[in-house]
């Protein structure tokens, strides 16, 4: 799993209108191999656009993005996003949805196959293979975005508000059955939330964002019993 850096980040959108966002302001912090971090803030502090920054969905305008010591320019295979929206396509089945990357990698057929179903089975959704998203719950659908995104074998997970759209019950399995993944296969995460209680319910480690622009206020260590059954 790779290491992450982020070193004095700023981050501007112009607009048409000429008025612009600054969304970060000077933002640094480091992220070990395999380490789970959340990031926490409040609507509008940024935490979307750090994620995209360091999945390479956006550049910084000054400062700099490092993933394994090298400058992130441009989304790579290595790093993985899964949405609050699910972001599944419609017309796919759930096996299709999960296929997608590596279709676009050339994984050869038996491989993929193989690699598909093995991810259905680790996020609990075999039975559904061929279920299309309109017939799956919130929390199946979230699931399918989880698998999909694993299915590459990314070294670096990100996660903008992955849990946001479902109900708390189902919310509270999905953080239980993502720390179980996460202890079993090795990667480096990133896990945005505005949820305070979920940041720390998630991570001993929790990156505070406030204002606007978004600056780092606090990267701190809590060290909390993890949610089990
Ligand atoms: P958060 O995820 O914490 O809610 P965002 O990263 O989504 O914060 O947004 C931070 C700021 O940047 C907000 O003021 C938002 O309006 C602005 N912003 C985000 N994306 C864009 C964009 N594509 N164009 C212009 N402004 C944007
Ligand atoms: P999840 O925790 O996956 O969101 P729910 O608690 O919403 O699941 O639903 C429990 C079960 O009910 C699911 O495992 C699924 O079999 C079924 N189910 C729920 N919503 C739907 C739906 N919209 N379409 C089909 N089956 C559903």
């Amino acid at each position: 799993a790779p290491t992450v850096a982020v070193e004095g980040v700023h981050k501007r959108y112009e607009t048409t209108d000429g008025a612009g966002t600054t969304a970060l302001a000077d933002v640094s912090f480091t992220i070990d191999p395999g380490e789970f971090v959340t990031v926490v803030g409040p609507s509008g502090c940024g935490k979307t656009t750090l994620a995209r920054l360091v999945g390479g969905f956006e550049s910084p305008t000054s400062g700099r993005v490092l993933v394994d010591e090298t400058p992130v320019t441009s989304p790579a295979p290595d790093r993985a996003m899964v949405f609050q929206a699910y972001h599944l396509f419609p017309w796919l089945s759930v096996q299709e949805n999960v296929a997608f990357g590596l279709v676009e990698q050339g994984v050869a057929e038996d491989v993929r196959n193989e690699r598909v179903e093995a991810m259905l089975e680790l996020v609990g959704l075999s039975d559904r293979a061929s279920a299309y998203p309109a017939e799956l719950s919130g929390g199946m659908k979230q699931r399918v975005g989880l698998a999909r995104a694993l299915a590459v074998d990314p070294g670096l997970l990100l996660m903008d508000e992955p849990f946001g759209s479902v109900d708390s019950q189902t919310r509270r399995r999905l953080q239980r059955e993502l720390l179980d993944i996460w202890r079993t296969v090795e990667k480096t995460v990133v896990f945005v939330t505005h949820d305070i209680q979920e940041a720390v319910l998630m991570s001993d480690r929790v990156l505070v964002l406030t204002g606007t622009p978004g600056r780092v206020r606090d990267d701190v260590t809590v060290e909390l019993p993890r949610p089990r059954d």
